[in-house]
């Protein structure tokens, strides 16, 4: 055990293990990978079921009698139940596989042009990340509708009275992270999608950064969408789920026209497949998915609340000593966080020292995280971000901190 720790049953070394990648080195060090938000790492547990797919049962799916490809169709469909379970969603085909949580957000963007009308408004929050804000300007360029930001405080927190004041009988849709990946802040969700439905808005919640600590229950929810990127959470790059609710499935049009999200076609009219296929043109990532559900699979073993524990138990530490860095400014310090610390040192450029600690193998992110309009509100150009894994330990941190003490008197 590698960290002084009250979970004791969270054994870190044991888990390390299954991380080939965290035995190389970078420029000379071992690899201290700090960079999580961005996207973690794979346990060989994965590797193997991407292994297992090419070598022993690579085919189409959905569309053969022949046995490869009904095994493929068996395994892909059988990560769908998977995803479900974990995700608590009632039917398994209000599961979408996607190609990642952006891919999800335009999806249902898209059919939302069919339903919205001019002078509707629609709410996102000043936490999010490009791919929660853009789709929606977009939408509005189509249909006409308004775009109202829900603000932040100084601490990184959602301000839920500004929000109740916006909400109104014109709110049509209220879309926010559930974590902040440029800060960590967990959001209220819960309160916010109840009272969201109070006014008949349908609420879509941008899961990537919660979904590898939090595990979310759809239905305890009462979310509308729910969006995730499996490269996240253990799982391959290119792959990710929306959950929606049924009724709203059925609402919206298809994103994609194809073969797979058709029943019938024919030159005079085509008719589109049931859920899940009517959202899901074209040959799917069948690996990814697949792989997706060995993430989910390796994950829920270790156990998502021991994962946060731990998870917080790290955050805890590396906030105290960064704290006792001069002149070290924190971004985002709600008490409700995911293990993300987004900081500057005062007179120096956080390119600067992101760059100086990869020269010591650590690797940490620079500048605006896809969330400009957060820097902005702090007035900063960007900072360095370090977000902590369940594979991470207390020893990696300390080679952290000294590598920032070690940049901050390079460049001083
Ligand atoms: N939303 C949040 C909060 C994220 O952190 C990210 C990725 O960093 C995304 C959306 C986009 O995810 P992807 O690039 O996997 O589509």
């Amino acid at each position: 055990m590698s960290i002084a720790t009250n979970n004791i049953a969270f054994n870190v070394e044991e888990i390390r293990k299954d991380f080939p990648i965290l035995n190389r080195e970078v420029n000379g060090y071992p690899l201290v990978y700090l960079d999580n938000a961005a996207t973690s790492q794979t346990p060989k547990q994965v590797m193997d079921a991407i292994v297992d797919y090419y070598s022993n049962y690579n085919a189409n799916i959905h569309r053969g009698v022949h046995s490869l490809s009904q095994e493929a169709t068996d395994k892909y469909e059988a990560a769908r139940i998977k995803i479900q379970q974990h995700f608590n969603a009632e039917k398994s085909h209000e599961i979408i596989f996607t190609a990642g949580t952006t891919h999800g957000i335009n999806l249902v963007a898209n059919g939302f042009a069919s339903i919205l009308k001019k002078g509707d408004e629609i709410l996102v929050s000043a936490l999010e990340h490009h791919s929660n804000i853009v789709p929606w300007q977009m939408l509005c360029e189509k249909t006409g509708a308004i775009l109202k930001v829900i603000p932040m405080n100084e601490q990184g927190e959602l301000i839920y009275e500004s929000f109740e004041e916006l909400l109104s009988e014109k709110t049509k849709m209220v879309f926010l992270n559930h974590v902040s990946n440029a800060l960590g802040t967990i959001n209220p969700i819960k309160k916010i999608i109840d009272k969201a439905h109070e006014k008949g808005a349908a609420v879509l919640i941008d899961g990537a950064q919660a979904a590898p600590h939090i595990k979310a229950d759809v239905q305890a929810l009462d979310v509308d969408f729910y969006v995730v990127s499996a490269h996240k959470m253990c799982g391959p790059t290119g792959v990710g789920v929306l959950y929606g609710k049924e009724e709203w499935l059925n609402k919206l049009p298809p994103y994609q026209g194809g073969g797979e999200m058709i029943a019938t076609v024919s030159f005079e009219k085509t008719t589109y497949a049931g859920l899940p296929h009517k959202f899901e043109a074209g040959t799917p990532n069948i690996c990814g998915g697949i792989a997706f559900g060995a993430a989910l699979d390796y994950m829920n073993a270790i156990g998502f609340e021991a994962i946060a524990r731990y998870e917080d138990e790290l955050l805890d530490y590396a906030t105290l000593k960064l704290q006792e860095i001069e002149g070290m400014k924190l971004y985002g310090t709600s008490r409700e966080k995911t293990a993300v610390i987004s900081f500057n040192i005062e007179g120096l450029h956080p390119y600067d020292i992101g760059t100086l600690v990869d020269k010591m193998g650590i690797a940490v992110r620079t500048g605006h995280h896809c969330a400009q309009p957060i820097m902005d509100f702090y007035k900063i150009p960007g900072t360095v971000r370090a977000s902590f894994s369940f594979y991470n330990s207390k020893e990696e941190i300390d080679r952290f901190i000294e590598a920032v003490k070690k940049a901050k008197s390079m460049l001083s």
